[in-house]
C-alpha cells in the first residue's frame, strides 16, 4: 500500500511536524488554505471513518482541539479555527488516510465552505432524524 501519510508517520517522507504521539501525528499541510493550516492524522492507517478505531478518532480530535488552543494563544494571528474532515470522494477526500484539517481563521481570509441552507419543515426534519436514528448501531 502506498500511503503518503503512512510514509510521513513512519518518518520515511518529509513533513513539518507539529506534534508526534503514540496514536497521533500533526504536520503542516503542503498546500495550506490559510497560514498555519495543518493536518492531524492517526499514526495507524485508516482509510476513512468506517475503519477508524474510535479511540484513534478521539485522540485525533483531542490533538486537534489542543492545537486549536495553541493557535489561539500563540503569536500567529488567529481569530477562529475550523476543524474539517472529508470522508469519501463525494465529501472531497483526496488522501485516503483519515486526517483532520485544522484551519486557523482571520476575518476576511477568503476561506469558506460553500453551502446553500434550505428550510425543511419540522415534520421533514423529524422524518430524517428517524431514518438516521434507526441506522445507528
Ligand atoms: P483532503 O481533500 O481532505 O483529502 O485533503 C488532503 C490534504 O492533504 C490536502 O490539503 C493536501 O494539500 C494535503 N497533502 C497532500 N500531500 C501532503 C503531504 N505530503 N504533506 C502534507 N500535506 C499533504
Ligand atoms: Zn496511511
Amino acid at each position: 500500500m502506498n500511503c503518503i501519510f503512512c510514509e510521513i508517520a513512519g518518518r520515511r517522507s518529509d513533513a513539518s511536524i507539529v506534534y508526534e504521539g503514540d496514536r497521533v501525528m500533526a504536520f503542516m499541510d503542503i498546500r495550506p488554505w490559510t497560514s498555519g493550516h495543518l493536518l492531524v492524522v492517526p499514526t495507524r492507517h485508516a482509510t476513512g471513518l468506517a475503519d477508524l478505531d474510535p479511540a484513534d478518532g478521539a485522540a485525533v480530535f483531542a490533538v486537534g482541539q489542543r492545537i486549536a488552543t495553541a493557535l489561539r494563544n500563540g503569536p500567529m494571528r488567529t481569530e477562529g479555527v475550523n476543524l474539517f474532515l472529508a470522508d469519501g470522494v463525494a465529501a472531497g477526500q483526496e488522501v485516503f488516510h483519515v486526517h483532520l484539517h485544522v484551519v486557523p481563521r482571520t476575518a476576511g481570509d477568503g476561506f469558506g465552505l460553500r453551502g446553500v441552507p434550505s428550510s425543511p419543515s419540522r415534520i421533514a426534519l423529524d422524518q430524517t432524524a428517524g431514518v438516521i436514528r434507526s441506522s445507528l448501531t
